[in-house]
Order: C-alpha cells, then structure tokens, then sequence
C-alpha cells in the first residue's frame, strides 16, 4: 500500500474492550487522531486512563476490538504475525519504564542486540553499537550490565537501544517513571535531540504534566477519550509573532 497522507501515523475510531468475567472495561473509546513524520506527540493522562493500552494498540502489540492504525500507509492490525514483526523491527523502536534491559548482557551488547536480527556482520553492529552509547553519554559503561549501573545509566542503554537501527517511529511508555526529577529531564533531553537529529516520530505515554512540556502536540486521554488535543508548537508560534503595531 501507498502512503500518500502525510501523517505517518493515523489513529481511526480506535477502540479497545477488554473482559474481565462478566465485566467489559471500555480501556480506548473510539480514538481519532493522526501523528505527523518527525512530531514528538505525547499521550498525557492520569493513572487508568487507557494511555498504555493505547499505545499498545499503536505498536501492533495489543489487538484493537474495532477500528483501524494506520502507520506509513499500513493497516498494522490486518498484517500477518510475520509481516507485523518484520514492520517492528524494520520501523518501530521501544523504550520501556523499567528499561527491560537482558541482565545476563552488557551494555554493549544489550544495545547490539536489535541488530543481531538484521543480517549484519559483528563488527558493523558493534560499531554502531559503541557510537549509540556514545551519543548518550555512556562510552565508559560498555562493558557494564545492567546490575552494574544507575537507572538513569539503564534507561540511557534503553534509548540507545531503541535508537541503534534508526527507526523511523519511537515509542515510549512512562520512559521516566522510574527516575528522580534531574535523571528523568537528562533522559527527556536525550530523547528529544535523538529524535531531532533523525527527523525520528516520538509517541511517549506519561502522567506527569511537567514532561508534557517536550512534546509538539499534547494529546489529553481521559477515561479511554480524548479530553483535548494541545499543539504546543502552534502555541510558539504564536508567542514568537511579532507585534504587528497598529496597521490602521
Ligand atoms: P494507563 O496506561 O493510562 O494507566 P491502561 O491503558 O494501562 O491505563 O489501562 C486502562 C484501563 O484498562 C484500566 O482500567 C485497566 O485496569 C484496564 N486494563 C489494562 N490492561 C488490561 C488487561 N490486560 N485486561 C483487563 N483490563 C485491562
Ligand atoms: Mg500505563
């Protein structure tokens, strides 16, 4: 399929219901909005509000009860298992509130591993590898596991490791929920100049207001809806305008 919009991703009367017994919980409810290449979008709400689930549903990883995604062009939820996976890999990058890095591995080799499925020779993947850790700062922690290191230090090998295969869409769910407040604005600011430099589309989930201040566009989840879409961008425009004086 062809992707004429320019939205790389569109999100179309999204809705997704989960069973528990008897009960149905309504976790999305009929969600419409659409992300543009190279924006930096950040799905903002409190705890419960279905933010997680949609963005599981954004990433393939969860099954919609009705409606469409549609990312580059792609229907994500009529792929096959296999094509779904090949698209991930080829498109999307993750990073994760606990980090989900292998403890067994070092750092290094933790941020390698996305590479280790794309056919490419050791010593390629570990150069990239090394210039990922590099970039966030971590030269002198390669060899280090995860045990062995601060969260913010963990949370830094994640990015590096979302990052590595340069995918196009990054996904993020509460990537500073288990940080202090200093750590968690040096990994917001790694995230965002990361995705600056590549023109890379980030989607974060957090509840925490004063991050929703790194994103171009603010989407407001409440209750599994859209309470309010905020285009933080438009808002600077607007702020840098010059006063225009009186024209008469
Ligand atoms: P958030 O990420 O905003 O905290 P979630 O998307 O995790 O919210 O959850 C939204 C709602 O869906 C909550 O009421 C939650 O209890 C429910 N929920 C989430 N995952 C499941 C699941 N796997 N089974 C049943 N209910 C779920
Ligand atoms: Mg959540």
């Amino acid at each position: 399929m062809k992707n004429n919009s320019e939205y790389i991703i569109e999100v179309k009367n999204a809705k997704k219901v989960y069973r528990m017994g008897k009960e149905r919980i309504l976790a999305v409810d009929d969600v419409s909005f659409s992300i543009k290449k190279g924006e930096f979008c950040c799905l903002y709400g409190a705890s419960g509000s279905g933010k997680s689930t949609l963005l599981n549903l954004m990433a393939g990883i969860e099954k919609l009860s009705s409606g469409q995604i549609i990312i580059k062009g792609h229907n994500i939820h009529r792929m096959s298992e296999k094509g779904l996976a090949k698209f991930r890999q080829n498109t999307l990058g993750f990073v994760f509130q606990s980090y989900n890095l292998l403890n067994s591995m070092t750092a290094l080799e933790n941020v390698e591993l996305p590479l280790v499925f794309k056919h490419m020779s050791v010593k390629r993947r570990r150069k990239m590898a090394r210039e990922m850790l590099k970039n966030v700062g971590l030269a002198d922690r390669q060899k280090h596991k995860p045990t062995e290191m601060s969260g913010g230090q963990q949370q830094r090998v994640g990015i590096a490791r979302a990052f590595v295969s340069n995918p196009e869409i990054v996904f993020a769910d509460e990537p500073t929920g288990n940080l202090d407040s200093k750590t968690s604005r040096e990994v917001m600011d790694i995230i965002k100049r990361m995705a600056k430099a590549n023109n890379q589309t980030i989607v974060m989930v957090t509840h925490d207001k004063g991050l929703t201040e790194y994103a171009d566009r603010i989407i407001h989840i409440f209750d599994g809806k859209i309470e309010e879409i905020i285009d933080l961008k438009a808002e600077d425009k607007k702020d840098n305008e010059a006063p225009t004086g009186n024209t008469g």
